[in-house]
């Protein structure tokens, strides 16, 4: 339970539902992600999500092997946040348990058994929770997904490494980087903190992972670190991989669980969002009985999101497979209308 299970919480408590939030995880810690996000997910949000944004990007540089640098403007009409994903997982989750929804943690679920009219949602302890419909959204590595049915059969994974760093090193506050070149099949990103930034290195076609430490031996002293400074974390990412259905039979999957992460450039923030919203409507139509299933909500995210995921899908296989050409022709194109390009 996290970003997308917190905003569909959010949702559903708001219109009036009960929700029991489970979570395996004793406390927040620091997750691997960039946290990089269009600040257009406000729409879908009553309350300021602005207390969780630690910097505002205004400036994005490309380099290709830490040379050939590209600088794009970020206007302001589209801003871009970075955000701390511990943070904003915590102020959508208190705003859902202020109305009302409960929160079970530590809750690692072990079974979801369908029974006739309910679910049985059981712990790893044995402890048992009845409930009318589930939500999964236990991330990329939910083995429900697959079991019931939904999103793609064949999961497609980018490879990750992240970096938490103490210290802005020669990144400038309002700056997001992004180094291809270095990264086989991907790219590497460094997102500016308040004191701090997230370095990243993804690959994202071939499923095999690059030499991530071998980036960072070169990436880090030119963002001013050692290259062995700060947290590291790997993380394996379910990127979208086609349309597919997202619900079954009183059953949605929603954000990484539902493989809405865009195979291109791992934003997985804003599907998380926007899939919660949207699970939350659907689940209210057909409690309140005027629809006669969740199919709506598969139709609604192959309208609002999947549709662009399937060009994203594409520049991926072009763009990574044939990186140099992708940087001269992509992201050089790109960066000349960035706000447009980039998220
Ligand atoms: C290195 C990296 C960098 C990224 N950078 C960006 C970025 O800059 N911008 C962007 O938009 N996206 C980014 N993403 C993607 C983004 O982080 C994810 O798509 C998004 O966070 C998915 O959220 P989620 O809630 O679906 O899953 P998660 O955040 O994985 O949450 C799943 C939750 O379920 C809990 N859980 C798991 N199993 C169980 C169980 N059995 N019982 C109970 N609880 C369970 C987990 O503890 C966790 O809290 C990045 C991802 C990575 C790995």
């Amino acid at each position: 339970m996290c970003t997308a299970g917190s905003s569909t919480a959010f949702h559903l408590a708001r219109l009036g539902h009960r929700v029991t939030v489970l979570e395996r995880e004793r406390s927040e810690r620091i997750k691997p992600c960039g946290g990089g996000m269009a600040a257009s997910v406000q729409q879908w949000f009553p309350f300021d999500l602005k207390p969780a944004v630690d910097d505002v990007i205004q400036q994005v540089d490309f380099s290709w092997c830490l040379t050939d640098p590209v600088v794009a403007e970020f206007p302001g009409s589209a801003p871009f946040w970075i955000v701390k994903r511990e943070r904003l997982d915590a102020l959508l989750l208190e705003q859902a348990i202020a109305l009302g929804a409960d929160l079970r943690r530590p809750f690692e679920v072990a079974d979801l058994e369908r029974e006739e009219n309910h679910w049985l949602v059981r712990s790893k302890e044995g402890e048992v929770i009845e409930a009318k419909a589930v939500v999964l959204a236990d991330g990329s590595g939910s083995p429900w997904p697959t079991h019931f049915g939904i999103g793609p059969r064949t999961l497609h994974m980018a490879k990750t490494l992240s970096v938490r760093l103490e210290g802005m090193g020669t990144l400038q506050p309002g700056t997001a980087r992004f180094e291809f070149g270095l990264v086989h099949h991907g790219f590497a990103w460094a997102f500016p903190l308040q004191n701090g930034i997230n370095v990243g290195v993804g690959t994202f076609i071939g499923g095999q992972a690059s030499d991530a430490e071998a980036v960072l031996e070169q990436l880090l002293p030119d963002l001013g670190f050692s290259s062995t400074d700060g947290l590291r974390q790997n993380a394996d990412l379910r990127v979208w991989n086609g349309h597919t259905p997202l619900h079954g039979k009183r059953i949605v999957a929603v954000g990484d669980a539902a493989s809405l992460c865009d195979p291109f450039l791992a934003e997985g923030l804003r599907p998380s969002l926007m899939s919660g919203c949207e699970a939350a409507a659907s689940l209210d139509s057909w409690l309140n009985g005027t629809q006669p299933d969740l199919s709506n909500y598969t139709v609604r995210m192959r309208e609002c999101w999947g549709d662009s995921m399937a060009w994203g899908l594409r520049i991926a296989q072009v763009c990574y497979r044939f990186t140099n050409v992708g940087y001269q022709l992509g992201i050089k194109r790109a960066a000349a209308h960035c706000s447009n390009s980039l998220w």
